[in-house]
């Protein structure tokens, strides 16, 4: 588990400011959501979390350490994208287990040629695999192992995709719309998904939508952007029930 400080984050885009002045202290285990309209600056504010993207100005905490600078290998955090980006001539199990091959094989251990030859790799994989298994379990994966992600649901190949990055222990899972691209009837169910999974886990989540439904059903706290800033930051009841703006109120559909 972690906690993640953000401190009077900026950035920019070519002259457009995407995001003003952010300062967020997400706790501990908690399922935080950033939910806002398309273009308000989540994805960005996740991927700076995440070190894909770097800031202008402000820091990032994550755990007890500053991690501006930091590789996002090197974080502790894991993400989880929309377009589940899984590679489609590898297995199931395979896909899970790319993150834990690229830490812990020799790059010659991962030739195709070589990886036949050596018996450390070999070792290797065998306890990568049993890993691969009890993530696969946790995940109801178990009897897909062997598959392609083309021979998979959307459901399945979203929970491949969380699979790759629950393998890997993160301390905070940070997940851009990951049930944007699925049915509305898988969305819901895969939503309680989400929710157990967080529970059993234990680990912290920041998850990005821009649906007010997901955001108020799976969340312990909701902050909600808009254009760049954060509007309103507090449980879904509290911005339900007293929204301080007119805006947060109209996002949220609360009664007038
Ligand atoms: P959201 O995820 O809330 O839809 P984003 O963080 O993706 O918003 O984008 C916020 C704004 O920043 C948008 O106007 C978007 O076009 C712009 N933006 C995001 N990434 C880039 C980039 N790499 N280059 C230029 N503009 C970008
Ligand atoms: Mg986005």
């Amino acid at each position: 588990m972690a906690a993640i400080g953000l401190e009077r984050i900026c950035k920019s885009f070519g002259g457009t400011r995407v995001l003003r002045d952010v300062t967020l202290a997400i706790r501990d285990g908690e399922f935080l959501t950033l939910v806002g309209p398309s273009g308000c600056g989540k994805s960005t504010l996740l991927r700076i979390i995440a070190g894909l993207e770097r800031q202008d100005s402000g820091s990032v905490t994550i755990g007890q350490r500053r991690v501006d600078g930091v590789r996002p290998s090197e974080r502790g955090v894991a993400m989880v994208f929309q377009s589940y980006a899984l590679y489609p001539h590898l297995t199931v199990a395979r896909n899970i287990a790319t993150p834990l091959e690229m830490q812990r094989l020799t790059l010659l251990e991962r030739l195709p040629l070589l990886r036949l030859l050596s018996p450390r790799r070999r070792r290797i994989m065998r306890g990568i695999m049993a890993e691969v298994e009890a993530v696969a379990a946790a995940l109801q994966l178990e009897g897909l192992l062997g598959r392609k992600p083309a021979e998979l649901s959307g459901g399945q190949r979203q929970r491949v995709a969380l699979g790759r990055a629950m393998v890997r222990r993160p301390d905070a899972f940070l997940m851009d719309e990951p049930l944007s691209n699925l049915d509305a009837k898988l969305r819901v169910h895969m939503r309680g998904e989400l929710a157990d999974l967080h529970r059993r886990l234990g680990a912290t989540f920041v998850y990005v939508t821009h649906d007010q439904t997901e955001a108020m059903t799976m969340s312990d706290r909701v902050a909600l952007m808009l254009e760049g800033r954060i509007e309103q930051l507090g449980t879904p009841a509290e911005l339900y029930d007293a929204p301080r703006t007119l805006a947060v109120a109209s996002f949220i559909g609360s009664p007038p």
